[in-house]
């Protein structure tokens, strides 16, 4: 008889139609939340996506974790940034690009705060440097002048 322990499953394997198969059932639940992105934290990401690559329901896992918009942890072998990605098409030119940026202004901001290099982001969105650059600058500039209004009221 085997004396396996199970541990609590990550958030992933909470779906009961596959839980059961969850190839995270049997490892620390912590390992699936990195904090930030220091080394470390990356270096966990990536043991964490090892365990989604052996695990026989990555794929309804994914699809749930998209279908349901989940913001946190490794799922279905991504990131929350990977996913977030994942459902953005290819933007037609600098227009679109931007157009993204600035629709994507409050998960941009997170990410600066998370101190999520501007390399990272700009391959996130899809979207050339020089115009999540620009973005920023516009968001400063909005910032400021809701600030001098808000001043001057
Ligand atoms: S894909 Fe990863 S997070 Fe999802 S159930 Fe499998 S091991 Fe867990």
């Amino acid at each position: 008889m085997t004396t396996e322990i199970r541990r609590p499953i990550s958030l992933a394997a909470r779906d009961p139609r596959w839980s059961q198969e969850a190839e995270c059932q049997y490892t620390d639940p912590e390992l699936f939340f990195p904090v930030g992105h220091s080394k470390a934290a990356v270096e966990q990401a990536e043991r964490a996506k090892a365990v989604c690559m052996q695990c026989p329901v990555r794929d309804a896992c994914l699809e749930w974790a998209v279908a349901t918009g989940e913001q946190f942890g490794v799922l279905g072998g991504l990131t929350q940034e990977e996913r977030w990605a994942l459902t953005k098409v290819t933007p037609r030119g600098p227009g679109q690009a931007m157009d993204r940026c600035l629709e994507a202004r409050e998960q941009i901001l997170a990410w600066r705060e998370e101190l999520v290099p501007l390399r990272r982001i700009a391959s996130l969105l899809n979207v050339d440097r020089s115009v999540l650059r620009a973005a920023l600058q516009r968001f400063s500039r909005d910032d400021k002048r809701q600030h001098d209004l808000e001043v001057a009221a």
